[in-house]
């Protein structure tokens, strides 16, 4: 299958953020050029309860850093446990833009999309419950280096409708989270008409829509295999 120009571009991004090691300023350019990361939480009901939350009757956001951003074909680096605690991944249905959206209609909304891929929300989970218990915001949590795993740009095209997409993560081989949009309670479409309400998203912003249920503790040494219908891709954990 032909790639879109912009699948293309995207793609030469994300590698060239983790093959290029140098902080040269044309890298600082390329990995501006990715934008934000807004990131849903509690998209999934069966996720809500394993965490014990409650269900939100509007889309939980926040943000990761475009210094959070690698691709899924580096290793995976674990933050040390003994200073951070436990890491928890999170596959989840990532969005990219491929053009500006503004309080926009659901429609304008379908026709932004320019990118679908699966990423991992890589979450410090101790430190999150901590940063809870107190009321604080959860960036120490989420937005360390490597936070925010990305795997290849797929055009959108290949999916059709994306309000029925599922995708998996297995880990060693054992499948330990299985996807479906369907679910969604705020449904891909919906969800990014309803952000760009909240704030105006850019060409080049990536959306993570959400983890279902079967989120875990991250381990040294674990095979991870990301599926999203006939693509999948692979990962150690350093
Ligand atoms: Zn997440």
């Amino acid at each position: 299958m032909s790639q879109s120009p912009h699948i293309s571009l995207i793609n030469a991004m994300v590698a060239s953020v983790n093959e290029d090691e140098s902080d040269t300023s044309s890298n600082r350019i390329k990995r501006a050029s990715i934008g934000k990361v807004v990131c849903v939480g509690r998209n999934y009901a069966a996720h809500a309860h394993e965490l014990g939350n409650d269900i939100p009757t509007s889309p939980i956001l926040f943000m990761k850093p475009t210094s959070s951003v690698v691709s899924v074909r580096n290793n995976i680096v674990r933050p040390d446990s003994q200073v951070y605690g436990d890491t928890h991944y999170e596959a989840e249905l990532c969005i990219q833009l491929s053009a500006d959206l503004s309080a926009a209609t659901v429609e304008q909304a379908k026709q932004a999309i320019g990118g679908v891929t699966l990423g991992l929300d890589l979450t410090l989970r101790d430190l999150q419950s901590q940063l809870k218990d107190k009321g604080q915001p959860w960036e120490r949590a989420k937005c360390f280096d490597g936070a925010c795993v990305l795997a290849d740009w797929i055009d959108p095209q290949a999916f059709g409708d994306l309000s029925t997409v599922s995708y998996q993560l297995y880990i060693n081989n054992e499948l330990k989270q299985d996807g479906d949009t369907a679910l969604m309670l705020f449904p891909v479409y919906e969800l990014l008409a309803e952000i760009s309400h909240a704030f105006s998203l850019q060409a080049g912003d990536v959306i993570m829509t959400g983890t279902p249920s079967g989120v875990g503790l991250l381990q040294a040494g674990d095979e991870l295999k990301l599926v999203l219908g006939a693509h999948e891709w692979q990962t150690p954990v350093l």
